[in-house]
């Protein structure tokens, strides 16, 4: 079964406002195994309505519209699918029945505008708008072989969304005769490895088909591998997801750091609790952003103490007890200063771990030796103290960013040790 999503309104082409039916459309049919093949974005004009309409269903079985279902002149949605189909408009008696209840509860009457929302392609089904006053319109067309149906819904997202998941998808599968089917997506975080390191290590993954696919997905500094399983029951699709997310993390062992809603950050605050462990951060070129992101997890003060933003040298030197001759002879953006950053602030704020960051955000201060984006990373532990380099690429933000989620990727590999 192939479906499409046709967005009506001109409201969207002129970039008013985002289109978000067409994303809640397609992730419920996706939920429900539907593969939706197409989205269209159409202004409120009949005849450029009509073609639309006449396109998707030439490669369509299933055609859901959003929008043009008002009482307005410029809303002719319904007008335009009568015309394509050759079909009279004619009156839904219920539907002008439960309006008019609806308007004389507010105090109002019907009017010839309202009217106009009562009018159904000849030998459609209609479903009542709890939210709203235009109905959702399902009419089937095709021949005898080949049917295929189109189901008109009304734009606002708050009368589309329980329109149809409780109206019109329970229809929809009825008339379709689609077995409800079990979907579930399943995304796989991978830290540390940029999408061309993984890519080649999950080839034969990728290619899979339906009803079990893997797709890839690159993030800022991660990479996702989103599974994709569908079966007749829950169970079937649940172990599905379940043999290919074991697949992977053999494949990458501890670069996964987690799946679905799971963040680098929370990754490493459940490693922290678990662990009994503490940290602080002693953060240069990142301004706090390291501690920003630790800090958005609720609970994170059982193991986040604070940190320091280290921005200027006499900073490193004064608060952070990092050596003057170090500052002059290695630099502040050194392996020596990230290595003593770190190791300070984790006496200092009587740490388990201290995190530092120095770097060069950019977009000046490089030099040949030390280049915009070169950012040096130091993880004082218990033990031992590391230090990893790496050059970040992007504007500024973006350096700040991907060197922050790098640091947390970084303590989370040392908490795994
Ligand atoms: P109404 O009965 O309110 O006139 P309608 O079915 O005619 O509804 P439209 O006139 O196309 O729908 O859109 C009404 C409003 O719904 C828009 O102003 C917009 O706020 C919202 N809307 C319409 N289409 C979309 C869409 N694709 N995504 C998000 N919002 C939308």
């Amino acid at each position: 079964l192939k479906a499409e999503i046709l967005s009506i309104g001109t409201e969207i082409l002129v970039g008013s406002i985002l289109n978000t039916n067409s994303r809640f459309l397609s992730a419920k049919l996706a939920e429900n195994a539907i593969d939706v093949y197409r989205h269209t974005s159409v202004g409120d004009n009949p005849e450029r309505l009509k073609t639309a309409f006449k396109e998707a269903l030439e490669r369509a079985d299933l055609v859901i519209s959003s929008g043009g279902l008002g009482p307005t002149e410029d809303d002719v949605t319904v007008r335009a699918l009568a015309s394509f189909l050759g079909r009279k408009l004619v009156l839904h008696r219920p539907t002008y029945e439960a309006i008019a209840k609806k308007l004389k509860v507010r105090g109002r009457r019907m009017n010839r505008l309202i009217t106009r929302q009562c009018f159904v392609p000849q030998g459609s089904r209609v479903l009542q708008n709890d939210r709203g006053t235009a109905p959702a319109i399902l009419t089937r067309t095709g021949t005898q072989g080949q049917r295929k149906w189109i189901l008109l819904l009304p734009g606002p997202p708050r009368e589309l969304e329980p329109l149809f998941t409780q109206k019109a998808l329970p229809l929809l599968l009825h008339c379709l005769k689609i077995k409800r089917q079990a979907f579930v997506i399943r995304s796989v975080r991978i830290a540390g490895l940029v999408e061309v390191e993984v890519a080649p290590k999950v080839k034969a993954l990728l290619k899979m088909k339906p009803p079990l696919t893997v797709g890839i997905y690159a993030k800022p500094g991660e990479v996702e591998l989103k599974i994709m399983s569908k079966a007749s029951g829950k169970a079937g699709a649940l172990r599905g997801a379940a043999r290919l997310e074991a697949l992977i993390r053999k494949k990458f062992g501890s670069a996964v750091y987690g799946v679905d809603g799971e963040t680098l950050q929370s990754a490493v605050g459940k490693l922290l609790k678990k662990r009994g462990r503490t940290i602080a951060a002693a953060e240069s070129c990142t301004g706090g952003r390291l501690s920003s992101l630790l800090t958005e997890v609720p609970g994170s003060s059982d193991y986040f103490l604070g940190g320091v933003i280290a921005y200027h040298n006499r900073v490193k030197r004064d608060l952070l007890s990092v050596r003057q001759d170090i500052l002059e002879k290695r630099g502040a953006v050194s392996e020596e200063t990230a290595k003593a950053m770190a190791k300070s602030v984790r006496v200092k704020f009587k740490a388990d771990f201290g995190v530092a960051i120095t770097g060069i955000a950019g977009p000046s201060g490089g030099t040949q030796r030390k280049p915009v984006g070169l950012v040096y990373t130091a993880v004082a532990g218990p033990k031992r103290t590391r230090v990893f380099h790496k050059i970040h690429f992007g504007a500024r933000r973006d350096i700040q960013e991907s060197a922050a989620r790098n640091a947390l990727n970084l303590l989370r590999l040392e908490l795994l040790k």
